[in-house]
């Protein structure tokens, strides 16, 4: 047996090697067991007697967008939690929506809808963040800085999402970056509007519009299936893609 002094120890090629790697290493994995323990809310839009786009078809937009939910979580719950804010054919108030990811103190939360034909194509997907310029103004106060009685009755959950403008935008815009440079799309675009699932959100939350719903067209079933899971492929890695700018 070999005495070694310490400072011989810590000069050994092996130990400064290690050092040396996990130096590089060690924030990467950092980052890797943070992306790990990140909390994500995927709300199907509509439900219930809101049938969304392609509503009385065989399959409407709330089948489409559950089915899709479905699927992305299926990709991302071996790493991560993944809530639906509904797993039946049941209709939610907005506000219902956002309150399951600001009780669960989620990282983030995607709204799902789909577009509806003529005005879309099965390529091409709208990622939104929410923008209301009108709700900008304090709570309780008009513009000219007095109190109304408009303003006192509106609720203060409309303003939560606001705070988190930012984050939101700079999510949007990754996602946007992740899905234009998969396979899955040829146009990806980001815009800021008015979102009623996403204003109580207090947390980064985007609204991600992707397919195309053909109301007066049979569905094709596999052909469908195949659809949303190519979609479900390029979300769940835009949303892994996002994670890190997103959880502590
Ligand atoms: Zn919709």
């Amino acid at each position: 047996m070999v005495a070694i002094k310490p400072l011989s120890f810590f000069r050994t090629p092996v130990v400064v090697t290690l050092l040396g790697f996990l130096f590089l290493v060690g924030p990467l994995l950092l980052s890797a067991r943070s992306a790990q323990a990140a909390v994500i809310v995927l709300d199907p839009g509509h439900g219930g007697s809101d049938s969304g786009a392609g509503r009385g078809s065989e399959f409407a937009e709330k089948q489409y967008t559950l089915a899709l939910a479905q699927k992305i979580a299926v990709l991302l719950e071996a790493r991560h939690r993944v809530e639906l804010t509904r797993t039946a054919d049941v209709q939610m108030a907005p506000a219902d929506r956002a309150a399951v990811a600001n009780h669960l103190r989620a990282d983030l939360m995607i709204s799902l809808h789909a577009a509806v034909a003529p005005y879309c194509s099965d390529r091409t997907a709208t990622v939104y963040y929410h923008n209301d310029e009108r709700l900008r103004i304090p709570f309780g106060t008009s513009s000219q800085g007095m109190p109304t009685e408009s303003d006192v009755d509106r609720p203060a959950w409309n303003q939560l999402q606001i705070q988190h403008q930012h984050h939101s935008q700079d999510l949007a815009a990754t996602l946007k970056r992740s899905l234009g440079e998969s396979d899955t799309f040829d146009s990806v675009t980001v815009s800021g509007v008015p979102l009623a699932p996403l204003m109580g959100a207090d947390l980064p939350a985007v609204l991600v519009e992707v397919g195309c719903i053909h109301p007066a067209a049979a569905t094709n079933r596999q052909t469908l299936e195949q659809q949303l899971d190519g979609y479900a492929a390029s979300l769940a890695h835009a949303i892994e893609t996002a994670l890190p700018g997103l959880v502590p």
